[in-house]
């Protein structure tokens, strides 16, 4: 990712609702599951200038049946020179995955920016100790590229087959990816991290913990993290990416 200088050590709140539209470039289906769609920034990447930041996100609009809905997708690969990124969805039902499927060349989508931002660990962590699935690879990947000499541990929950041909940016020398498959509605997720991770975080004061999977997973890993293993708040960033259905 082209990270500028200026997102170091500070939490952004960026734009207060600015909004753009992206055309697309391009579309590749990485996997079955996973689609990545090449845009124009529309003026984006620009405006944030030195904002741009590991983890940074955009809400796109999409109409279904007349009534708008709203989705959270994270830049890839901004380069603001060029003015373009790309998005990657991993894909099942949904507006947001049905517009993917179908987005072609000329396609565009209107999106707006609030809310986004990332704070740098400091003091700088020892290892990243990261946790999600494909809706936060995209995130996972802005992360291992901004910190690039920082070994990394990462549980990855999978649903598909396919999801272990997933485009992660492993350096074999220094970071380690441990595939969980599904099951139990994250629960297998669940039970990985906590018989794992304590090892990986002797001191807890300098752990870093970045999480990101469904919002239930989320809310019961960030409790037993904040709860059980007693990681101060701001050695833990956590947001649930999606909802899973009732
Ligand atoms: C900050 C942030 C950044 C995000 N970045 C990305 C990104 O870069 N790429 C990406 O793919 N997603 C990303 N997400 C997640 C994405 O916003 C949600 O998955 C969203 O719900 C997808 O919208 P939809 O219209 O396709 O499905 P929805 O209409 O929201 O949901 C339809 C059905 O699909 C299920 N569902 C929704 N999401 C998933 C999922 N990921 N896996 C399995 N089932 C699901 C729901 O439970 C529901 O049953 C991000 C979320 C956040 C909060």
């Amino acid at each position: 990712m082209a990270v500028g200088k200026g997102w170091e050590g500070v939490v952004l709140k960026l734009f207060r609702g600015k909004d753009f539209t992206f055309t697309v470039t391009g579309a590749e289906q990485v996997t079955p599951d996973y689609r990545r769609i090449t845009f124009t920034d529309g003026g984006l990447l620009e405006a944030a200038g030195e904002s741009l930041h590991p983890t940074m996100w955009v809400r796109l609009w999409f109409s279904n049946h007349g009534k708008p809905h709203q989705r959270a997708y994270t830049l890839v690969d901004p380069d603001p020179e060029a003015g373009t990124f790309a998005l990657e969805f991993a894909l099942h039902e949904g507006v947001a995955s049905d517009w993917a499927r179908s987005a072609a060349p000329g396609d565009t989508v209107d999106a707006t920016v609030q809310g986004t931002g990332f704070a740098v660990p400091a003091p700088a962590p020892q290892r990243l100790l990261v946790i999600g699935d494909p809706a936060s690879l995209p995130a996972i990947n802005s992360l291992l590229d901004a910190f690039p000499r920082t070994p990394a541990t990462i549980w990855f929950e999978t649903r598909h087959d396919s999801d272990a041909d997933l485009p992660v940016r492993l350096d074999p020398d220094l970071h380690e990816i441990r595939r969980v498959p599904r099951s139990g509605d994250g629960a297998a997720l669940v039970e990985r991290v906590r018989a794992e991770l304590p090892q990986l975080a002797p001191d807890v004061e300098s752990a870093y913990v970045w999480l990101a999977c469904d919002t239930v997973t989320t809310r019961t890993l960030s409790g037993y993290l904040r709860k059980d293993l007693g990681l101060p708040r701001q050695r833990l960033n956590s947001l649930g990416y999606w909802r899973p259905a009732a």
